[in-house]
């Protein structure tokens, strides 16, 4: 083949213990805690739904490196939500729940960034998300961890600069990782690569220039992020 111009590097984002997982697509899942989902003025009764980012809004960090991002355009509220990360090895349709942990490769601590002040301005104008959750430099992610086996409970927090920010459990997700994936697997055809960022429990706040987030979830380890 004869590319016009040189493609675009795969994004990827490294395993603990060695290697490096290619990534296809990012789907993120929307009001998943219901304490989150309070915060942001729902019941937390809702079925799941999803948005996506693209690939390339990974910024991968390395075991125990902290990362950084620069403060995006067109914002003046940018917030952290941090997440528990799946990773799809093995795709698939019409996914049943008690039947998705074969397709589960990992997992890691991820970051959904958000410009919370365009994505409000969108949900009231009944527009797309995309300019408040799909920009770039979006999805700060650690490392992936290869999964054992299901991951149903464990604290999830967040500091920002050592301030704790964001307190729940994996046992407080309304939709579990099953669950996620029989649901996203109806609407879409998974494969192998693509991440799903799975709600974020309450705390959700604002971040600026110099402030360091510090997300952690039990077994997964620490996700370092500067704003620069
Ligand atoms: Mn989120």
């Amino acid at each position: 083949m004869t590319y016009v111009f040189k493609p675009a590097a795969l994004p990827v984002v490294p395993v603990h213990g060695g290697g490096e997982f290619p990534v296809h697509r990012i789907y993120c899942v929307g009001r998943n805690y219901v304490e989150h989902a309070q915060e942001m003025g729902h019941s937390g009764r809702e079925p799941p739904f999803f948005f996506t980012k693209p690939a390339d809004a990974i910024v991968a960090v390395p075991e125990g490196e902290t990362g950084r991002i620069h403060y995006p355009s067109l914002t003046k509220n940018l917030h952290h939500e941090i997440e528990l990360v799946v990773a799809i090895g093995r795709g698939g349709r019409d996914i049943a729940a008690a039947a998705a942990q074969a397709h589960v490769w990992g997992y890691a601590v991820g970051l959904d960034m958000t410009r919370r002040d365009l994505q409000n301005e969108a949900k009231k104008q009944g527009r797309p998300w995309c300019i408040g959750k799909a920009f770039d430099e979006a999805a700060p992610i650690g490392p992936l961890h290869p999964a054992t086996g299901a991951l149903a409970a464990g604290a999830i927090t967040l500091k920002v600069n050592g301030q704790l920010k964001q307190k729940g459990d994996l046992s407080q997700l309304i939709w579990n990782v099953g669950e996620i994936i029989e649901h996203l697997s109806a609407g879409w055809a998974l494969q192998p690569g693509d991440l799903i960022y799975t709600g974020t429990p309450a705390g959700v706040g604002a971040v600026v220039k110099g402030d360091v987030m510090e997300g952690e979830i039990v077994g997964l380890g620490t996700l370092k992020v500067a704003v620069a």
